[in-house]
């Protein structure tokens, strides 16, 4: 067993971790990390009201109303006030978002009342974001990098977690100890069949701060993505809304648009709307295609390269054909409970980006929140680690329970979730998951893995939902859509 002692750890080396440990310059920061992140994935962009015809007011409203209200208010002020600085932040780093002349050039997505997403290297805005955030820290002498390891349980002492055991690539079992720990390890799209996440995006860090008895807050609360591309691949490639944006339509197979009549805002409707259109069509036998033939020669390829090559890759040309589509797990709003620091209920366990719960998403996330929320919240969180003394960590014994040494979710695992716990989740497919679950955990007289007791409390939590009604993914209906909640200003009024 390797041991390290460290002041800061910061486990997750995305958006998240790396802003954070960027902005704990005080403290002496460790960053430990396995391989892929969902932050370099992200195509849309990052959103902002920097535009001349918008407010940071502007921006919470399409937030709160893209989440059903279910949002926590202070979280939303925070992250839609906080916007236009971190995007200046980002460039005083040297990542330059694209421009109309002198003008910022800001896209449209789903639910946004405005254009407001920033786009950057085309529509690889998480990449260069990345690349950005990568050279920072390589220069920053406060941060060591710890990468190619696997974290699986937390440790904790008599003041509470102070540091992870992990597992490297060739593995040998290393433990991490430190002052203040921080999960900063993504969402969770992994543990279902249909994904657009990484394989890595699996919820070790919330099956471990669970195991480890932190507070946890909307765990069912899954967005789906109505447009991942539908091929034989995991991860799904994913089709960005902007396309949506930029005017591209979904049809069914006798090309007739499935949103018209379902919502006002018609294609550009809140994603668990447009999912659960999608969805139903999936169900009944139907095809869905995002057709983007209307768009100009050229606009898909130049304005759009990554969804443009992934389409060829798989043999379609966006400009000549409709594209194949179907909905996908893709962004997990529930997560480990935190203040708007990143506090867990845990002493010296923080958590910030996809796998903490601010509450800034409510029930659904707005397009384009999360790269936002990954740094604004990742700067908060660090200052206000930098503001704590640091020092050598105490004595640690091992949490309960691990996660899933080799990281894999196994195909059966991942077909349960999907069935029972997706799209179409009722409170017959919940208890039919909690039962299978059992049934294939009784042979085992062993603990149950962390990700297992994860799955039956987001199995629980979905369960609990299904009565109170607030994270479930709803079929929509132009009757049940409350007009008068859109914003006066939008497009569609
Ligand atoms: C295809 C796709 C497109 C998207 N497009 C957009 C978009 O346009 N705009 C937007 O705002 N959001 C988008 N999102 C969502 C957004 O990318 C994520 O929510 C956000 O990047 C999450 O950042 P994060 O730092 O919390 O997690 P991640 O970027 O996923 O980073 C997690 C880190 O934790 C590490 N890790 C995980 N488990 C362990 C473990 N057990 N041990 C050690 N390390 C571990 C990973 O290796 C990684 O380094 C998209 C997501 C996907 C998948």
């Amino acid at each position: 067993m390797i041991e390290l002692d460290t002041d800061l750890l910061v486990i997750g080396a995305g958006a998240a971790g790396l802003v954070t440990a960027l902005s704990a310059r005080e403290r002496r920061v460790c960053l430990l990390y396995a391989a892929g992140t969902a932050s370099e994935l992200a195509q849309g962009g990052i959103a902002a009201a920097v535009g001349d015809d918008d407010t940071p007011a502007l921006h919470a409203e399409d937030t709160r109303v893209a989440g059903h209200s279910t949002n926590d208010d202070r979280a939303v002020r925070f992250a839609c006030e906080s916007a236009p600085a971190a995007i200046a932040w980002l460039e005083s780093l040297g990542l330059r978002f694209a421009r109309d002349g002198a003008a910022w050039s800001l896209h449209l997505e789903a639910a946004h009342s405005r254009a407001r997403v920033l786009h950057a290297g085309g529509d690889a805005t998480g990449a260069a974001i990345m690349r950005t955030l990568r050279r920072e820290v390589a220069d920053a002498p406060h941060i060591e990098l710890l990468p190619r390891l696997r974290a699986h349980a937390l440790l904790r002492g008599p003041g509470g977690v102070n540091g992870v055991t992990a597992i490297s690539v060739d593995g040998a079992p290393v433990n991490v100890r430190a002052r203040d720990v921080v999960l900063a390890t993504g969402g969770l799209g992994a543990l279902y069949s249909r994904t657009t996440n990484p394989p890595v995006a699996c919820g070790d860090g919330l099956a471990m701060a669970l195991a480890a008895g932190a507070r946890v807050d909307a765990l069912a609360a899954v967005q789906f993505h109505p447009t991942a591309l539908d091929v034989a691949a995991s991860p799904l490639p994913l089709i960005s809304e902007a396309l949506r944006g930029a005017g591209a339509r979904l049809i069914d197979d006798g090309g007739r648009p499935i949103m018209a009549g379902v919502h006002p805002l018609g294609d550009l409707a809140p994603r668990d709307v447009v999912a659960g259109v999608v969805h139903a069509e999936q169900v009944a036998g139907r095809r869905v295609w995002l057709d983007a033939t209307n768009l100009r020669v050229g606009d898909v390829a130049q304005s759009f390269p990554s969804a443009s090559r992934q389409c060829r890759d798989h043999g379609i040309d966006p400009q000549r054909a409709p594209i194949p589509v179907t909905c996908a797990a893709h962004y997990h709003m529930g997560g480990i409970a935190v203040d708007l620091d990143g506090r867990t209920s845990l002493p010296h366990l923080w958590a910030v980006g996809e796998v903490a719960c601010t509450g800034l998403h409510g029930a659904n996330r707005l397009a384009s929140n999360s790269l936002l929320e990954a740094v604004v919240f990742g700067q908060r969180m660090g200052e206000a680690l930098a503001r704590l003394r640091g020092g050598p960590s105490a004595r640690a014994r091992p949490a309960p329970a691990a996660a899933d040494d080799d990281g894999r979710v196994d195909q059966e695992l991942r077909e349960l979730m999907w069935r029972c716990l997706g799209p179409a989740r009722s409170a017959a497919t919940l208890k039919e998951g909690l039962a299978s679950l059992a049934a294939r955990r009784a042979p085992s007289a062993q603990a149950p893995a962390a990700r297992w007791l994860l799955v039956e409390a987001m199995l629980r939590a979905g369960l609990a939902a299904t009565t109170s009604d607030r994270t479930r993914p709803r079929i929509p209906s132009s009757t049940r859509w409350d007009r008068a909640a859109i914003p006066r200003s939008h497009p569609c009024r």
